[in-house]
């Protein structure tokens, strides 16, 4: 089957150029003028003023470079003294008022920092008041991410960038070699060089690569039929490669829940690749899993899937990176897992396990499950499940592969402080969150491992244990 590709459109509908197809997009002129439109407009605002290292850049430089600041601030200055309010008034009358725009004298290098330190975790979206169809159409993850391309268009993609990108080589060839390839890992010697060659923090846990695929295993898998209800797994590179024991318990749950489950052909989302500046890259990926999941679409089931950021991918960005009736359709019939398997358990499709059997619990929500607005649904189906479950709403600061990079470790580190207090202060036997990546913050800071939560019921109902059950580490 072939899907259309992006044709001659009308562009009148997208005046700030920010679609990908739109050719005004890559124009680096443009880009400029909406940066500095979109900076005045968060400069007037202000909301997102402690939601992430770019913002708080953003506004600290304007103040810092602000030439009425200390006005503002109440304060008069005279040589570099602060006067009396009289002395001021007098002064002013000689004074002729410069009315620059603070947005006006950020340099460069401010703007690329701002740029640079965007993680994509989407969380202030949901939090504007401005977001399109209002008339500002500020979209400031999308605008990030727009720099972001253009930059990689101009200067090329990174090898780095396409090493964090390529997940499938990457991990198929890994996991061949795993034993090799986790013992380097936790080399020093090798992390260093790993570090200083391709940017990847020295310090920074790595997740593991597991010796059999998530792929391998239901290969071999004898199928079970009589489900109900179809649902296609869309298991993600990460329990592919390194946590296949999250996608056997998905199976081990859907079942229970009633489901046929069907594991067709995939490859990555290709969110990394995007976040690398690869748009084509990512698009070619978008193509190729429109087509394998398709069928199952149209067969009438949904789509499950248990990684945020690729649930995300899927839902938001596949209807304009595979644009017709195709993309749209996929991306419609996506679902997070956990809000799947918790539509089934209260529907009444699921067993309730052991009473006491899940304990008490810190779960981690990911920003890319919060900027879905479908709830808090791993929280809940843990709930559901006996669960008591303290709520971690913080930012843990990891954000795909961003955290993983030399020159941003330190900043993801301490993003991840509060979510790290708040996970302790719960005093849990469990840490979960939906996000592995998270999840491997939250042990890189608090040393206790982090389980999806379909994977806490698998083990709740019997299933493979929790490798380190109640005590958390
Ligand atoms: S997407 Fe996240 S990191 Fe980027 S600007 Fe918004 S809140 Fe900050
Ligand atoms: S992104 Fe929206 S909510 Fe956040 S500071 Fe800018 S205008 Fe305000």
């Amino acid at each position: 089957m072939r899907l259309p590709i992006a044709g001659q459109q009308d562009w009148s509908a997208d005046p700030h150029g920010m679609a990908y197809d739109n050719p005004q997009f890559w124009d680096g002129a443009h880009l400029e003028s909406e940066l500095h439109r979109v900076f005045e407009i968060c400069n007037g605002c202000r909301l997102c003023f402690n939601l992430c290292p770019s913002f708080d850049v953003l506004f600290r430089r304007i103040d810092e470079l602000d030439p009425h600041r200390e006005e503002a601030e109440g304060k008069h200055i005279e040589g570099g003294k602060i006067i009396e309010e009289h002395e001021a008034a007098e002064l002013l009358k000689h004074v002729t008022v410069s009315t620059e725009n603070p947005v006006n004298l950020l340099h460069d290098e401010d703007k690329h920092r701002v740029v640079e330190l965007c993680y994509e975790c989407k969380l202030c979206f949901p939090k504007c008041p401005y977001v399109p169809p209002h008339e500002f159409a500020v979209d400031f993850p999308k605008l990030m991410l727009r720099a972001k391309l253009i930059g990689a268009k101009e200067e090329g993609i990174a090898p780095r960038e396409r090493f964090l990108g390529a997940t499938d080589l990457v991990g198929s060839v890994m996991t061949r070699v795993a034993p090799l390839a986790n013992a380097a890992a936790h080399n020093a010697f090798n992390r260093m060089l790993m570090d200083r060659t391709i940017g990847i923090a020295k310090d920074r846990q790595l997740p593991a690569y597991a010796e059999e695929t998530f792929a391998t295993w239901w290969s071999r898998r004898a199928p079970v039929a009589g489900g109900e209800t179809p649902v296609a797994l869309f298991a993600t590179c990460y329990v592919n490669y390194n946590d296949p024991t999250i996608g056997k318990a998905a199976v081990d749950v859907l079942e229970k829940a009633g489901c046929e489950v069907e594991y067709p052909e995939q490859v990555c989302c290709g969110m990394p690749k995007m976040d690398g500046g690869d748009l084509e890259g990512a698009r070619k990926l978008a193509r190729r899993n429109v087509e394998t999941l398709l069928p199952a679409v149209r067969a009438g089931g949904k789509i499950v899937t248990p990684g945020p950021s690729c649930t995300l991918m899927l839902r938001t960005e596949y209807p304009e990176l595979v644009p017709g009736p195709e993309g749209r359709e996929v991306a419609d019939a996506v679902m997070d897992l956990s809000d799947f398997v918790l539509q089934q358990a209260r529907a009444k499709k699921l067993p309730k396990p052991p009473a006491g059997a899940v304990g008490k619990v810190a779960y981690h929500v990911a920003c890319h499950n919060r900027v879905q607005n479908f709830g808090y649904r791993g929280r809940d189906l843990l709930k559901w499940a006996g669960g008591d479950v303290t709520l971690v709403d913080r930012c843990c600061g990891m954000d795909g592969t961003w955290g993983m990079k030399s020159e941003f470790f330190a900043d993801s580190l301490k993003v991840a402080e509060g979510a790290a207090r708040r996970v302790e202060s719960a005093e849990p036997e469990v840490v979960s969150s939906d996000c592995p990546l998270a999840g491997l913050q939250l042990k890189q800071k608090t040393g206790r491992t982090s389980y999806h939560p379909v994977r806490i019921l698998s083990a709740a109902y019997g299933g493979e244990p929790l490798r380190s059950p109640r005590k958390g580490t």
